[in-house]
C-alpha cells in the first residue's frame, strides 16, 4: 500500500485586476451577496452549476486563460469593482452597539445550532432549524450585533435525496471536502491547527477537535470537526453525519457540540457572555460554562451556575416530546461521571437537572429539560407555539398556572433578501427604494408596494413562474435521464406544465403530521380541479423524509404514484431534493403557497414566509406562523384552528375545507381577468399580503426581539452580577440557598376578606392574611392574590395577580399582609393567597421553582 502523501496546498494566483475574488469567494454571506454570486456565475456557467455554487472551489477549477481573459473585460471588472467597493462598505459600517448598551466590546453573544444553512456552498444543514439559524446570523451581521456562530463541520452533511421511477427515496452522502469549502482552519500562533478537546471513557480518551471559521458578513461561524490525526478511528467519524448515527453517537456529537464549543471559544479568546441555544442538542453547554466559570472566577458551584443560568437563552422548537434528543441513564453515567463529580455534583443532582421528576430513577436524561433548568430565559417559536410549549413544560414548574409559565414567544422569520427572487428584488428597488432591504422590519418600509403598478407586478410574477418551471422542467429532465429514459421520453417533458396556470407548491420535509397527502384524499375531485382547461390548476411536490421515517417514505411513493396517472400527468410533479435551490426557485415562483400541517404540531414553519415576500399568495391551516398572521383580505384559512383528537375526522375535515376554498375562492379569484387578463383582484391581494407580511415575518425583526427581549438584560444582569468583585452574584446565590432551606417552613395561617353576600361590578374585595416567614425576611417573598372567573371544575381559568402589602410585624416571624381585589367582571370568581422568592436580581420568579398556596 502507498503510504499517505506529503501535503501541501497550491493557491490559484488571480490576475491584479480579479484579486477582490478571493475576498468575496471567502464571504457566505453579505448583502449584496447575489450580485457577488452571479459575478462568480459569470466566470463559467456550467462549473458554477457543477461546483454547486462553491465560489473558492470555482476560482481553484478556473483555467488561468479563462481569468486571463475575464481580467481584460472592462464590462466584468467594472462590476466586480462596484461590488468590491460596497462590500468594503458593509464591512467597515460602524458596528451599531446601541442595541445593547450594556455590552463592553469584548462581551459576545454566542449562537449554538446543530445545523447553519447559509449557502449551498456549505451543506451543513438538514432543514428548518438550519435555515433558521443560518437567516439569524444574516440579520445579526446587518443589525451589527456582537454575535458568533457555534456548530459542528460533518463530513458528509445531509443526505441528497435520489428517487427511482417507483418514488422509493434513496439517500446519496457526498462527502465534504472542507479545504474545497469556504472556511479557514483556525491555528496556533505557530501555525499548527488549533484544537480544543474533550473526554471520553471506555477506553480512557481525549477527543480532539479542529476548529474552522467560516465569513458570514461581518460575523464568524465556528465549526468542530472531529476529523483530526491523533483520534481513534470512531472519534474522527463523530462529526461525519448531520443527525446520524445511534444514540451514542448522537450524545457524543452533543457532548462536542455543547462542551467542546465553549471550549473552542475560550481557546480563541472569545469572551462571551450570552449563550444561546437554537434547540436543546447544544444544552452540555451550561454544564461547561458553570466549570469554566467555576475554574475562571474561583466560584462556587452556587454561584455559577447563576451566572451561566441568567445568561442563557433557549429556544425551543418541539411541540411534540418525541422530537426531543433524551438518553437513557446508563449513557449518562457512562459519560458524565468524572465531569458532573469534578463540578461538584452527585450523581442525583446531575440527572435531575435532565428529568421532569427529578425523583423518577428510571426517567431518562432529557435534553430540553436541562436546557430549560439551565436557562433562565425561554421562548417556542410562534405565539401558539409559546402556549403549546408553556403546557409541554408546565411540569418543570410545579404549582405555577399554565400562563405563567416562563416561556414566551419570538415568532420565527426570515432573512428577506436571502429569499425574494432577483427580478421581484429589482422591482422592489425601483418602487421601494433599498428600505425593504436595510429595514425590513419597519411598515413604512414596505408601504409603497401599494403604488407598484398591478401590470408590472403581475408580469414579474410570471417571469418568475416562468424560471421556476424551467427550472422544474429541467429537473425532471435530469431525474429521467438518470433512470436511462430516451429522448423521446425526454423531449415529452415540453408539454409538462402549463405556463399559465395557477401553480401551487407543497414543499417540506416529509413527515406525516404535515399532511402531505391531504390534496389527494379525493383523487377524482382534485382531477376535476386540475383538468379545467379553461382554468388549468398545477401542483408542483417537493421534499424528503427522514431516512428512518417509513411513513413519510411511503407518502413520497404515493404522491409519485399520481404523478404517473393519467388523470393528473404533466400537472402534478414531484421535483427530487429538496433543498435551498428546489428551495429557492418553488418560493420565487409559485403562485400559492400551500401548508396543512396538524394544528398544534407546526411549531412555526417558515417556507410560506419565503413565499408570500415574493408575492405569492399562501393557504395553510392555522397552525404555526399562520395562526397569528392570516386575515381574511390576505390570505387562506383552512379549517378554523380546532383542534381534534380524532386525527382521521380532522383529515376529512380539513381536506373537504381545502378543495371547497380551492373550487370556490381561490381558481375563480386567479382567474378573473380584465380585459387585459390581468388577474387584478388576484394582484390587489398580493399587494396586502407583502405589506403585511413583509415587515414581521423577518429576521431583521426577529433577531431585535431576541435583543430587547433576551440579549440586552441577560448582558445587563451578567455585567451587574459580575460588578466588583461579585458581590451581587454571591448575595444572589446566597439568598438563593437560604430560601429553599427556610422554605418548608413559610406557611399562609390564616385569610380572611370583608364580604358580606355578593359583589358588584365596579367594587373590590378586601383580603387579608397572615404569614409566618420563620427566618425569612418580608424581603424575600412576594405575597400574592391571585384571582379571576373559576370553570366548572372550580379552577381558576386565567388568573390576574395583585400584590399584597406588609403591613404589620407581629414577632416570631409572623407578618400581616393586605391586599384589594377589584371586580371588573360580573360571574363565579375565585382568589388564592401565593408566596414566591422575591429578588432584585432573578429573572423571574419561578426561578427556585418554589410557590407556597394558600
Ligand atoms: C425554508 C425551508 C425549510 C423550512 O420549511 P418549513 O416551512 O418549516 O417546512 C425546509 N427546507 C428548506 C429547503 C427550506 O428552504
Amino acid at each position: 500500500m502507498m503510504p499517505s502523501p506529503h501535503i501541501f496546498f497550491v493557491q490559484p494566483v488571480l490576475p491584479e485586476k480579479l484579486k477582490p475574488l478571493r475576498d468575496l469567494a471567502a464571504s457566505l454571506y453579505w448583502p449584496r451577496y447575489p450580485e457577488t454570486a452571479a459575478l462568480f456565475r459569470d466566470l463559467d456557467p456550467d462549473l458554477w452549476e457543477e461546483t454547486g455554487h462553491n465560489s473558492e472551489l470555482l476560482l481553484r477549477l478556473l483555467p488561468a486563460a479563462r481569468l486571463t481573459a475575464v481580467a481584460g473585460d472592462p464590462q466584468y471588472t467594472g462590476r466586480l469593482e462596484q461590488v468590491w467597493q460596497q462590500y468594503r462598505t458593509y464591512l467597515g459600517a460602524p458596528v451599531n452597539r446601541g442595541n445593547l448598551p450594556g455590552l463592553e466590546s469584548n462581551q459576545v453573544i454566542a449562537y449554538f445550532s446543530a445545523e447553519f444553512g447559509l449557502s449551498e456552498a456549505l451543506p451543513i444543514y438538514a432543514g428548518g432549524l438550519g435555515f433558521l439559524a443560518g437567516d439569524h446570523l444574516k440579520s445579526a451581521s446587518d443589525l451589527g450585533l456582537p454575535l458568533v456562530g457555534v456548530g459542528l463541520l460533518y463530513r458528509e452533511g445531509y443526505f441528497r435525496q435520489r428517487l427511482d421511477r417507483r418514488g422509493q427515496q434513496r439517500e446519496v452522502y457526498s462527502r465534504n471536502d472542507f479545504y474545497q469549502l469556504p472556511l479557514e482552519l483556525e491555528r496556533r500562533a505557530d501555525g499548527s491547527p488549533l484544537e480544543v478537546q474533550v473526554n471520553f471513557p471506555d477506553p480512557d480518551r481525549q477527543v480532539r477537535a479542529r476548529v474552522w471559521r467560516a465569513r458570514v458578513g461581518r460575523l464568524n461561524l465556528y465549526l468542530l470537526d472531529s476529523d483530526c490525526p491523533g483520534n481513534l478511528e470512531a472519534d474522527r467519524l463523530i462529526t461525519d453525519r448531520l443527525y446520524g448515527g445511534d444514540l451514542e453517537k448522537r450524545i457524543q456529537q452533543e457532548i462536542l457540540l455543547g462542551i467542546g464549543g465553549v471550549r473552542a471559544l475560550a481557546a480563541l479568546g472569545i469572551n462571551a457572555t450570552i449563550f444561546h441555544l437554537n434547540e436543546g442538542h447544544s444544552a452540555f453547554l451550561g454544564l461547561e460554562r458553570i466549570r469554566q466559570l467555576q475554574a475562571r472566577y474561583g466560584l462556587d458551584l452556587a454561584s455559577a451556575r447563576e451566572l451561566a443560568t441568567c445568561s442563557n437563552i433557549f429556544t425551543t422548537h418541539t411541540p411534540v416530546p418525541a422530537g426531543i434528543d433524551v438518553f437513557p441513564p446508563y449513557l449518562m453515567d457512562k459519560y458524565f461521571t468524572e465531569y458532573y463529580q469534578s463540578l461538584g455534583l452527585s450523581r442525583h443532582e446531575f440527572l435531575a437537572l435532565g428529568r421532569q421528576d427529578p425523583n423518577n430513577q428510571q426517567e431518562p436524561f432529557n435534553m430540553a429539560v436541562l436546557a430549560l433548568r439551565l436557562s433562565a430565559w425561554a421562548n417556542g417559536v410562534s405565539q401558539l407555539h409559546g402556549q403549546t410549549a408553556r403546557r409541554m413544560w408546565q411540569v418543570i414548574w410545579p404549582g405555577v398556572p399554565v400562563a405563567e409559565i416562563p416561556i414566551g414567544a419570538i415568532t420565527n422569520g426570515v432573512h428577506t433578501t436571502s429569499w425574494v427572487g432577483e427580478k421581484m428584488a429589482a422591482l422592489y428597488d425601483r418602487y421601494l427604494g433599498t428600505a425593504w432591504r436595510e429595514d425590513p422590519a419597519s411598515p413604512a418600509s414596505w408601504a409603497g408596494v401599494a403604488g407598484i403598478p398591478a401590470r408590472e407586478l403581475w408580469q414579474v410574477h410570471e417571469e418568475q413562474r416562468r424560471e421556476l418551471l424551467a427550472f422544474a422542467r429541467r429537473r425532471l429532465a435530469a431525474q429521467l435521464r438518470e433512470w436511462g429514459a430516451g429522448p423521446r421520453e425526454i423531449a415529452a417533458l415540453e408539454g409538462v406544465l402549463d405556463p399559465g396556470a395557477l401553480t401551487i407548491g407543497f414543499a417540506r420535509r416529509f413527515a406525516a403530521y404535515k399532511r402531505p397527502a391531504l390534496l389527494l384524499r379525493n383523487p377524482e375531485r382534485l382531477a376535476r380541479i386540475l383538468g379545467d382547461s379553461r382554468r388549468p390548476v398545477q401542483i408542483i411536490y417537493a421534499g424528503k423524509a427522514h431516512p428512518r421515517d417509513e411513513e413519510g417514505k411511503e407518502l413520497i411513493r404515493q404522491i409519485t404514484a399520481f404523478t404517473r396517472e393519467e388523470a393528473f400527468r404533466g400537472r402534478l410533479i414531484f421535483l427530487e431534493d429538496y433543498g435551498l435551490q428546489v428551495a429557492r426557485h418553488l418560493v420565487q415562483g409559485v403562485d400559492l403557497w400551500l401548508g396543512n400541517p396538524r394544528r398544534p404540531l407546526e411549531a412555526s414553519s417558515t417556507s410560506g414566509m419565503k413565499a408570500v415576500l415574493n408575492g405569492a399568495l399562501h393557504a395553510s391551516t392555522l397552525d404555526g406562523w399562520w395562526a397569528e398572521a392570516w386575515t381574511p383580505d390576505t390570505g387562506w384559512a383552512i379549517g378554523s384552528g380546532a383542534v381534534y383528537e380524532d386525527t382521521g375526522y380532522q383529515d376529512a375535515v380539513e381536506g373537504e375545507a381545502l378543495y371547497n376554498l380551492l373550487e370556490k375562492e381561490i381558481v375563480p379569484l386567479f382567474y378573473e381577468r380584465d380585459a387585459g387578463g390581468l388577474p387584478a383582484a388576484w394582484v390587489e391581494m398580493m399587494k396586502r399580503s407583502i405589506r403585511a407580511y413583509g415587515p414581521v415575518f423577518n429576521t431583521h425583526r426577529m433577531v431585535a426581539e431576541y435583543s430587547r427581549q433576551f440579549y440586552e438584560p441577560a448582558a445587563h444582569l451578567y455585567q451587574r452580577l459580575q460588578a466588583g468583585n461579585q458581590e451581587r452574584l454571591k448575595e444572589l446565590a446566597g439568598w438563593r440557598s437560604r430560601v429553599r432551606d427556610w422554605w418548608p417552613a413559610v406557611r399562609i395561617e390564616g385569610v380572611e376578606d370583608d364580604r358580606e353576600g355578593d359583589l358588584i361590578v365596579g367594587g373590590s374585595l378586601k383580603v387579608r392574611a397572615r404569614v409566618f416567614l420563620g427566618s425569612l425576611q418580608p424581603e424575600d417573598v412576594t405575597v400574592e392574590l391571585y384571582y379571576g372567573p373559576v370553570d366548572a371544575g372550580g379552577e381558576i381559568v386565567t388568573g390576574e395577580k395583585e400584590t399584597m402589602i406588609q403591613y404589620q410585624d407581629q414577632g416570631e416571624g409572623r407578618y400581616l399582609y393586605s391586599g384589594v381585589i377589584p371586580c371588573r367582571r360580573g360571574g363565579r370568581q375565585g382568589y388564592n393567597l401565593r408566596v414566591l422568592p422575591r429578588h432584585a436580581d432573578q429573572v423571574h420568579p419561578y426561578q427556585s421553582g418554589l410557590i407556597l398556596w394558600g
